[in-house]
């Protein structure tokens, strides 16, 4: 055993790992057997809605955004469960190695802004691009930054997304590169955001592949969930 092993054997009796869906202790951070079969609601692939000027790309996703999904992702990004990243990243890179071409790409992913930075003290769409760059032996590399401080698409209506989301990224410079990006995010809604950081990749004359992230939703609802109407 090395010094390394010994010493991670040694935090996990104090810290010991969790499944991210459900928070119970599970060997090496994975899914727990409970959370496999109680069928966590598997994702999709849909097109994202970028100018017709900038070509077509399309978004895969791991899961649905429900659920068990949904309050991991929740306690991932905004209760500072920075340790669900591991196995979020290996789902992720799994659903990259079953719907995506990999030979020449790389992860990019999508940036938040200083203020966000700060306040989080980290950005959930990297560390989750960082895993699965790892886990799928590609690059993962930084090339998008966010210029504006704009609302966080959550906080908005659906027909306000698409305004907030337009022109706030760059590409930071010196980053004409080859091969090609693939987009990561963590949750897709409208998929503006995503739109947008492909028009910006490929603005600025890089080749971007597709995209990914952890989960979606909105678009499709629930099976047996009528959308209910004020009386
Ligand atoms: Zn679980």
């Amino acid at each position: 055993m090395s010094a390394g092993d010994f010493l991670r054997g040694l935090l996990s009796l104090f810290f010991p790992e969790r499944c991210p869906f459900c928070d119970g202790i599970s060997v090496g951070g994975e899914p727990c057997e409970s959370c496999e079969q109680s069928g966590l609601p598997p994702g999709e692939v849909r097109q994202l809605p970028v100018p017709l000027r900038f070509g077509s790309c399309r978004c895969v996703t791991s899961y649905l955004y429900e659920g068990r999904v949904r309050e991991a992702i929740l306690r991932f990004k905004f209760r500072g469960r920075r340790d669900y990243a591991p196995a979020l990243g290996r789902a992720l890179a799994e659903t990259l190695r079953r719907s995506a071409g990999l030979r020449g790409a790389y992860l990019v992913p999508v940036p938040v802004s200083k203020r966000r930075l700060r306040e989080r003290g980290y950005n959930q769409a990297l560390l989750l691009a960082k895993e699965a760059a790892r886990e799928l032996g590609i690059p993962c590399r930084e090339l998008l930054e966010k210029t504006v401080d704009n609302r966080a698409q959550h906080e908005l209506q659906r027909s306000d997304r698409l305004l907030n989301a337009r022109n706030v990224y760059r590409v930071k410079k010196g980053n004409a590169i080859p091969g090609a990006a693939i987009l990561i995010d963590d949750v897709v809604t409208t998929g503006n955001t995503l739109a947008e950081c492909v028009k910006t990749l490929r603005e600025a004359g890089l080749e971007v592949r597709c995209c990914a992230a952890l989960a979606s939703k909105g678009l499709r609802r629930p099976r047996g969930v009528e959308k209910t109407g004020k009386p």
